[in-house]
């Protein structure tokens, strides 16, 4: 909750903070990361969470200039009739973008996760091909997750979306319903039926014909395909988009 703390009281805690000895040195690193979460190097003014240099590291995929498929949009060919698809990043195991996802989604980074949201939305602003997207529907994760970590990365994300393309965020169509383990160890099948079953609907969407579903990393597509086909069993006609932070090389 201090992460999200903004304006004026920012200024004042940060000052009563600096004045402060070492003692509060760890809370304040904690509250107001003035190190690159990456490499510690200390960050300018103008940088945010990670250092330029380590932005840098990322590996951009440019899906957004893409006139021809892109992996993305092949990952989901014959399993989903989809509009567009986005990723801003190359995800690599070992690379720094692990660690940045990690962060995401553990380190209560949550205004991390809103930053990168941004990220994504000017990128995707630079295209035409994600203008009609009426809605964000974030990847939910389960009440009971969401509860210990205080937030959920998808739902970050969105918000980060959301506020660059000018859309809402729709908390209340799709539910996580069941909680289970780790899906690592599983094929890609066992995944899907897994996945499958882990969502329901709650509610219509009435008034939109094309929403794009937000997720913090692509690997198998399992999850996205699942939701995708939950919306698509009650709204056959809907439009369907997938937009995630970063994707599995
Ligand atoms: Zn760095």
């Amino acid at each position: 909750m201090f992460i999200y703390a903004k304006g004026n009281m920012d200024k004042r805690i940060e000052k009563y903070f600096e004045k402060s000895t070492h003692y509060f040195d760890g809370i304040t690193h904690l509250i107001f990361p003035h190190t690159c979460l990456q490499c510690q190097v200390e960050l300018s003014r103008f940088e945010k969470y990670i250092c330029v240099f380590c932005w840098e590291k990322l590996q951009r995929t440019y899906f957004e200039s893409y006139a021809e498929p892109s992996s993305m949009d092949k990952l989901f060919w014959g399993r989903l009739p989809l509009n567009e698809t986005f990723s801003l990043y190359y995800f690599e195991k070992e690379k720094p973008i692990q660690e940045m996802l990690h962060a995401l989604k553990y380190d209560f980074k949550a205004s991390l996760g809103k930053y990168c949201g941004e990220k994504m939305g000017k990128v995707m602003l630079q295209s035409e091909k994600y203008k009609d997207i009426q809605a964000l529907i974030p990847v939910p994760i389960h009440p009971k997750k969401r509860f210990t970590r205080g937030y959920n990365q998808s739902e970050l994300l969105a918000e980060g979306i959301a506020q660059i393309l000018n859309v809402p965020i729709l908390l209340n169509v799709v539910q996580k319903t069941s909680h289970n383990g780790s899906q690592t160890r599983r094929n890609r099948f066992l995944r899907w039926d897994n996945a499958m079953e882990q969502f329901s609907l709650m509610n219509e969407l009435l008034s939109y014909t094309h929403v794009a579903i937000v997720d913090d990393v692509v690997t198998t597509g399992a999850t996205l395909e699942a939701m995708a086909q939950l919306l698509l069993s009650r709204h056959p006609n809907l439009r369907i988009s997938l937009l995630s932070f970063a994707i599995a090389k």
